[in-house]
């Protein structure tokens, strides 16, 4: 089964399979404590974790078994989310593509499919051609890029659709600064469902104190997202200097050619990656976000 929350020592584990376990909640899962084993080896079970539970006597169950991990993010906790839905909105902030390329580095670096959503499409004047001219080309470097980019508003359920598809058969989660619309958008695309915020949380006065919990949300085609956006904080900490390229995907095909190995695409005589901006091929503005980060890391790590 799939666990779907965790809460105060108890796992609640979504079976795989239909069954008529005497032990099934209302809400189709199986409460669970986790083997004694796991804690001895200093492992715990994760939200979004596949696992293998049995049945207990009391109607409860046990999670025995945790299966190999795809991804795992520490904040919040969970496993195998796979896809990230990045809001960006278009105006109220306005764009700002050197915070869309760091949070692409971030997801990258843990292993999630991104899927760019520019929002609140609806604020762009229709006189102002400027603004969509800027919004239709950063669609366009993306997808050249390879990454899926939707337009959406909240307002007039612009892209909720697609975003609904999107979501289907897959774990997913939502990111993005503080208003830019995660709540608003995810409420269009599942109704009756709110984001865990920050702001919220802090409100309930549950700030720092404990930790917070994420939960999934089961969607009607099937899937999930969780209830808490993902990517809140965004240094360069826990990431590599020599693992920044990759994160930069259109890098990596320039990259194998390479004179050097281990080239950092700065400055290397027979660099492919420069080769590949010189002619065009990898575009102005995600190179010097690069050389920005690169510069960014070094500093982060003096100071720590
Ligand atoms: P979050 O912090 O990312 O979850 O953002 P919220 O969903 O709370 O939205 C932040 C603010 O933007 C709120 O005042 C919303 O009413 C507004 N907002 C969100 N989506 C849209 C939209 O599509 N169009 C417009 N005009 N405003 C929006
Ligand atoms: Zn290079």
């Amino acid at each position: 089964g799939l666990i779907v929350k965790a809460l105060s020592g108890y796992y609640y584990v979504k079976p795989d399979t239909e069954s008529g376990d005497y032990a099934l909640s209302e809400t189709g899962t199986i409460q669970c404590r986790a083997r004694g084993i796991f804690k001895k080896k200093g492992i715990s079970p994760l939200v979004g974790d596949e696992v293998i539970y049995s049945l207990t006597e009391n109607g409860e169950g046990t999670v025995d078994e945790i299966l190999p991990r795809r991804t795992e993010l520490i904040r919040p906790p969970v496993a195998n989310i796979r896809q990230a839905v990045l809001l960006f909105s278009v105006k109220e902030p306005d764009l700002s593509l050197i915070l869309l390329d760091k949070f692409l580095v971030h997801i990258e670096h843990a292993g999630l499919e991104p899927l760019i959503c520019f929002t609140k499409m609806d604020l762009i004047d229709p006189q102002d051609t400027a603004t969509r001219n800027e919004v239709e080309q950063a669609k366009q470097l993306y997808e050249r890029i390879g990454y899926q980019v939707i337009l959406t508003s909240a307002e007039n359920e612009l892209g909720t659709d697609q975003i609904r598809e999107e979501l289907n058969g897959k774990i997913s989660m939502f990111a993005g600064q503080s208003g830019v619309g995660k709540s608003s958008l995810l409420n269009k695309v599942i109704p009756g469902s709110d984001l865990n915020t920050s702001e919220i949380s802090m409100r309930l006065g549950r700030g720092r104190h404990t930790t917070r919990h994420v939960e999934l949300i089961e969607l009607q085609g099937g899937g999930y997202v969780a209830d808490t956006p993902g990517f809140s904080q965004l240094n360069f900490t826990q990431l590599g200097v020599d693992d920044l390229g990759s994160c930069f995907r259109e890098f990596n095909e320039y990259a194998d050619g390479c004179k050097f190995r281990g080239c950092t695409h700065l400055h290397e005589p027979g660099c492919k990656v420069i080769e590949a901006l010189e002619t065009g091929e990898i575009a102005n503005t995600r190179y010097k976000h690069y050389q920005q980060f690169y510069q960014e890391m070094k500093d982060e790590k003096r100071r720590y």
